[in-house]
């Protein structure tokens, strides 16, 4: 097991930059995800760790090692695909056996690992089958059992439960975390799903452009997104953004105007609000008269859609980053997560009660975080 160092790493395709100066630390025994939109260059960056690709510029080390020239077969690592392939004619044992053998490793020693390996997945049953006799699940843990088996230094997993359909994919989900808290092998997992990302990681890295935006722990994304894309693309249901304009003590946005004791002194901001910051029957909270266009009854909890008269910002808006989106598009649709029992009925007009201490602020131009403390306040608070 060894850790993994990012220096400056760059990819150039052309006139593309892939990664642009990446620098991150994956710690020893760590699970780190990598996240972002298409083309954010993840899958790059994992193929630079595995030595798929040359790096452009800066250095990667594994452990102790400068792996940065080193041909992959050298790097110790292992590598699952979205599309792993299995040998067809092949049982679930040699498949499991084939990459130690490739490598000579002694028979008795081959049979050990690939029974244990076996053991730990729940492939036991299925070693004598052939891979056109097991389910997707069960060849998705063939191919995890291909690379364990090899006891490498680290994985580096790229989009591996994507070909499986969305109620398998949660149990693989479960099954890879339980196999990493016993391995604690190092582990870099790539996917562009957000809700994989925070149920898997340690740590997540968003990425946008080449570059990692923010990399933290799954509940520090969601608590304190330094940039409005990564405020929007963290969390399910998303956050709530409207740009507003902070007046005093009070903010407005679309057709309402709320108190917010911290907004910034700035003329104009987006505004970021959590679902879950709504709620109905709370007398303590300052309220917003809305006309409940959509209620989607989870059964538990309830998701309440009402519409801002302002144009919406969404992580497609941002992707896209085009003008033409935002004219073309009239109003946001917010959605507010209260109890099931509070729901109220599609058409009524409800005063949904709002958490102003939790909203979130930031650059209208820049995207960049704004902390909601007035920097006058800031500064007389440490002199
Ligand atoms: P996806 O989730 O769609 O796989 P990604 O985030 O993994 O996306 P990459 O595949 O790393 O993105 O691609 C990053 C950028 O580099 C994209 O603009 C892509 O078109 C470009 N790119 C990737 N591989 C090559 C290549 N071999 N030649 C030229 N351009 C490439």
């Amino acid at each position: 097991m060894a850790g993994i160092t990012l220096d400056r790493v760059t990819k150039v395709f052309g006139a593309v930059k892939a990664v642009d100066g990446v620098s991150l630390e994956v710690g020893d025994g760590e699970f780190l995800v990598l996240v972002g939109p298409s083309g954010c260059g993840k899958s790059t960056l994992l193929r630079l760790l595995a030595g798929l690709e040359d790096v452009t510029g800066g250095t990667i080390t594994i452990g102790d090692r400068d792996v940065t020239d080193l041909a992959p077969r050298s790097r110790d690592i292992a590598m699952v695909f979205q599309s792993y392939a299995l040998y067809p004619h092949m049982t679930v044992r040699q498949n499991l056996g084939y990459g130690l053998r490739a490598r000579k490793t002694p028979k008795n020693e081959i049979a050990r690992r690939v029974g244990e390996v076996a053991e730990l997945l729940g492939l036991a049953d299925l070693l004598d089958r052939r891979p056109a006799h097991l389910s997707g699940g069960q060849r998705q843990r063939v191919a995890m059992g291909r690379a364990i088996v090899r006891q490498p230094q680290a994985f580096l997993l790229d989009e591996p439960l994507s070909n499986l359909d969305a109620k398998l994919r949660v149990g693989m989900r479960a099954s890879l975390a339980q196999l990493h808290q016993r391995l604690g092998v190092t582990t870099v997992y790539v996917t562009h799903d957000q809700t994989e990302a925070m149920t898997l990681g340690q740590r997540v890295a968003v990425m946008r452009d080449g570059h990692i935006l923010q990399c933290d722990s799954p509940s520090e994304l969601y608590a304190h997104p330094n940039d409005l894309f990564i405020a929007a693309f963290i969390g399910s249901p998303a956050m709530n953004l409207v740009e507003a304009f902070p007046d005093g003590d009070t903010i407005r946005f679309g057709q309402f105007t709320l108190p917010a004791p911290r907004a910034p002194r700035q003329e104009r901001v987006v505004l970021g609000i959590r679902p879950e910051t709504f709620g109905i029957g709370n007398p303590a909270l300052p309220t917003i008269d809305v006309r409940v266009e959509v209620v989607e009854d989870l059964g538990s909890e309830a998701h309440v859609f009402f519409h801002v008269d302002a144009p919406p910002i969404t992580a497609e808006v941002l992707e896209s980053a085009s003008e033409e989106v935002l004219l073309g598009a009239d109003r946001a649709l917010f959605t507010a997560r209260v109890d099931a029992g509070a729901a109220p009925a599609v058409g009524a007009t409800v005063a949904l009660g709002v958490d102003v201490e939790r909203f979130h602020y930031f650059d209208a131009d820049s995207g960049a975080r704004l902390t909601g403390e007035p920097m006058a306040a800031l500064a007389g608070a440490q002199s």
